[in-house]
């Protein structure tokens, strides 16, 4: 299937429920005006000359917009670029030359972010640059007139003469480990991989999903906005950009029966001050993902947001994203503290990094994942593609995971996080669970840093909770003693009100390493 043809036919199915909500705007679409205005865009697209194969950008936070465009691109075979929209304008001009982009939809501004003036500065590097849409403006609405009593003929034929294997979509990695990479994906791999996610986790027509997380990422137009259109579940979009009180208001306000969010979202809503004024009992699921889920944060979503069947998803941009995901029907241990099984018509393997071969169960290695969901490679970087995918088409993911005899999979770190200390190989991620089952700490990470005697030493960054004691290094080594092994506990403890983020919500340990470094002089 095409992700043209799969929404045709939700919207044949259930034309008369909601699609689309944006909070902000103030804006609600049922299937059947969600199709309208889809269609609109795209004949808009194909008048301004965009066709099968051209490249469109999008720049934004979240807005309706952001949705109308992923599925009106869909339809022309045009391949939707998503940049995203903490970029400045280096960066921006980076995205725009490498993947080729000849149409550019962006939000003329938003909050300190000028994105009309960016664009006006790197437009002289970036000549294959022809067109620039500013939403909300004429140019906007021009791209709409021009598109309005579009024969539906011409689509129909744009969407015949696609294949599901074409490129459809370039979508940059986080940039949680370096630059970010363009995975370049196609119809097959990312709608499946939506349609599967919200298969697993039960979406019907009767459901209706917040989704707080930005769609520039798969987890927002993934396993937000395709599996939602190809189970006919209504997206809801609280606000532009992630806030946790706009979420949990939205929750309350549109009944939504499940809610997504990295951890560290689930942790600023729990702890937001407004929390228990908002009702939240229409939860019933959600998907926590991005990055590790501690055990105490599920904990804390299942007993207070009552989303008994939340699932925990892991993935990468590169592989559609999502190749593991615990079930409904997994024991609630399992649900909170793996990451699943591998999903449907995928394969996972767990391997020793240096030889490549395939590990007893139980002995952590480097996860390798394989199936429809495997990106076709990163935009016109064939060595880096060759580097992640081998011959056999696994794709090695950098991750380290332990599995289990039953194929649970637990994720735990990526192999560039992991700290060697005095020759002990020392997982981050399980300090950090420890971490938090401190009843003053919000939230808390672990990096390496180097040391003379020992090649490197640990440290903890912790964010300690409002109104607690002031959290010290010997405070926190004493919390540690005797519980972890001496070799684990952190050496430093820098306290701190924020972690250096990416704007999908992950903790940049790089930075973290960086910085602590000059820190510690
Ligand atoms: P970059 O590749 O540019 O450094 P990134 O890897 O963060 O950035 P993404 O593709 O957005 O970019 O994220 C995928 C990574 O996120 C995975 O490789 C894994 O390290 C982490 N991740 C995703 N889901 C989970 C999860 N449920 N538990 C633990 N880690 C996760
Ligand atoms: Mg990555």
């Amino acid at each position: 299937d095409t992700i043209g043809d799969n929404f045709d036919r939700t919207v044949a199915a259930f034309g008369d429920r909601d699609a689309l909500v944006d909070r902000a705007a103030g804006l609600r679409w049922t299937y059947r005006e969600l199709a309208d205005d889809v269609n609109t865009l795209a004949h808009g697209l194909v008048a301004t000359g965009i066709g099968k194969g051209d490249r469109v950008g999008i720049w934004s936070p979240n807005r309706a917009e952001w949705t109308l465009l992923q599925y009106a691109t869909a339809k022309v075979g045009a391949v939707l670029v998503n940049i995203n929209p903490a970029y400045r304008s280096h960066e921006l001009a980076y995205v725009l030359k490498q993947a080729g982009v000849r149409m550019l939809v962006a939000a003329e501004a938003f909050k300190t972010s000028d994105y009309a003036g960016m664009i006006e500065q790197v437009r002289p590097e970036c000549p294959g640059l022809e067109h620039v849409v500013l939403l909300g403006t004429d140019s906007w609405t021009s791209l709409l007139d021009a598109g309005r009593g579009g024969d539906p003929a011409v689509l129909a034929k744009l969407q015949a003469a696609q294949s599901a294997d074409d490129p459809i979509n370039i979508q940059y990695t986080s940039g949680t480990t370096g630059f970010p990479k363009g995975a370049t994906l196609s119809h097959h791999n990312i709608l499946n991989n939506g349609y599967f996610v919200g298969e697993l986790v039960g979406y019907t027509e009767q459901d209706k999903v917040c989704i707080p997380v930005p769609f520039y990422h798969c987890f927002g137009m993934v396993m937000g906005n395709l599996a939602c259109t190809s189970h006919g579940a209504c997206m809801v979009i609280p606000a532009p950009a992630f806030e946790p009180r706009a979420t949990l208001e939205a929750v309350a306000a549109e009944q939504c029966t499940s809610l997504y969010g990295v951890p560290t979202m689930f942790i600023a809503e729990l702890n937001d001050p407004s929390f228990a004024e908002h009702d939240l009992s229409s939860l019933r699921t959600g998907i926590m993902a991005g990055s590790p889920c501690p055990v105490e944060v599920m904990k804390q979503v299942i007993d207070r947001m009552g989303m008994t069947e939340v699932s925990i998803c892991y993935g990468m941009t590169e592989t559609s994203p999502v190749s593991t995901q615990t079930r409904v029907d997994d024991s609630v241990e399992r649900r909170v503290s793996t990451v699943g099984r591998v999903g449907p018509h995928l394969e996972s393997k767990v391997v020793d990094p240096e030889t490549g071969l395939t590990l007893p169960r139980g002995e952590p290695g480097e996860l390798c994942t394989r199936g429809y969901s495997v990106m076709l490679g990163y935009w016109e970087q064939p060595d880096k593609t060759a580097e992640a995918i081998d011959a056999a088409r696994w794709m090695h993911t950098g991750d380290l995971a332990v599995m289990d005899d039953e194929g649970y999979l637990n994720i735990t770190g990526r192999i560039k996080d992991m700290v060697i200390r005095g020759g002990e190989n020392v997982y981050p991620r399980e300090i950090e669970e420890f971490l938090y089952t401190h009843p003053d700490v919000l939230d808390a990470q672990v990096i390496g840093v180097p040391d003379e005697k020992y090649g490197e030493e640990l440290m903890a960054w912790i964010r300690v909770r409002e109104g607690a004691e002031a959290l010290t290094a010997e405070s926190v080594r004493e919390f540690c003693t005797g519980k972890l092994a001496r070799y684990k506990i952190p050496r430093y403890v820098h306290i701190v009100d924020e972690f250096p983020m990416t704007v999908t919500g992950k903790v940049r340990k790089v930075e973290m390493r960086e910085q602590s470094v000059t820190l510690l002089g």
